[in-house]
């Protein structure tokens, strides 16, 4: 009897099963998933254009600044490029960036930042933590941490979520370094319009770190997080913000190397 009410009545549960599979299954249905690159339904992105990206060869990219084919003698860094910042050394002890930043990676991150394409951070994340050497990301996991730069006010309110700081979350779960939420939300980030020194500049004026950063003993070692490095600016004023509180290395990680034509 009881197995004949089983086959009439299916459980709760299973009825909830059911029910999952097509909440799932209808916004696929609605909008299918298509690669963000080249629009092939299936993946966020597809293998082919996976296969294509410029992933930066690291071993001819500057270990200082990260810029590709930039080992040998960097133009990016060296002392006539940083006067333009009206610095004499970089901020951080090293920075990587996993691909350059060609006309298919800024759709990718488009699609991540301003396409509501979120999930676009964890392959985004993955392809940067190939970036970071072991041994850093061994001893950062021991004693150090990670951060990131917060988006503005603005661009929280126009994209719904934080950029940086989810890519922050997925390189900290996947590589068990702890993340720290060190700087106040900038009144505004967005440095696009602005040549090298101005950029410099306003992040210098934007970037801060919270209240709450500067009553606790920093990590010795600091890992920052951000999606696209172009001039270095940002980077430079999280790195001497960072500097100035106590911690004695910074290291830095970011997706993308766009080069500064301004
Ligand atoms: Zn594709
Ligand atoms: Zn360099």
């Amino acid at each position: 009897m009881e197995f004949e009410s089983r086959i009439l009545y299916p459980a709760l549960s299973e009825i909830a099963d059911a029910a999952k599979h097509v909440a799932k299954a209808i916004p696929e249905l609605l909008w299918p998933t298509t690669c963000v690159i080249c629009d092939k339904p299936g993946e966020i992105l597809c293998k082919d254009c996976m296969q294509e990206l410029p992933f930066i060869d690291r071993w001819r990219a500057c270990s200082s600044c990260g810029a590709p084919m930039c080992a040998m003698q960097c133009t990016e860094c060296n002392a006539t490029a940083l006067r333009g910042f009206e610095i004499s050394k970089l901020p951080f002890d090293d920075a990587a960036q996993a691909l350059a930043l060609t006309d298919d990676v800024f759709r990718m991150i488009v699609a991540y930042k301003d396409g509501g394409e979120m999930r676009m951070g964890e392959v985004l994340a993955k392809m940067m933590l190939s970036y970071l050497e072991p041994h850093l990301a061994a001893s950062l996991g021991k004693s150090g941490a990670l951060t990131y730069v917060p988006a503005s006010r603005d661009a929280l309110q126009r994209r719904g979520f934080d950029h940086a700081k989810l890519l922050a979350k997925h390189i900290s779960d996947a590589s068990g370094i702890r993340c720290l939420h060190l700087f106040e939300q900038p009144v505004s980030k967005d440095q696009r319009l602005l040549n090298k020194k101005e950029r410099f500049e306003n992040a210098m004026r934007s970037i801060h770190l919270k209240e709450d950063t500067k009553q606790i003993k920093l990590p010795e070692s600091i890992l920052i997080i951000d999606d696209v490095y172009t001039t270095g600016s940002t980077m430079f004023a999280a790195s001497i913000a960072l500097k100035n509180a106590g911690a004695k290395h910074i290291h830095v990680l970011c997706c993308a190397r766009g080069m500064d034509v301004r």
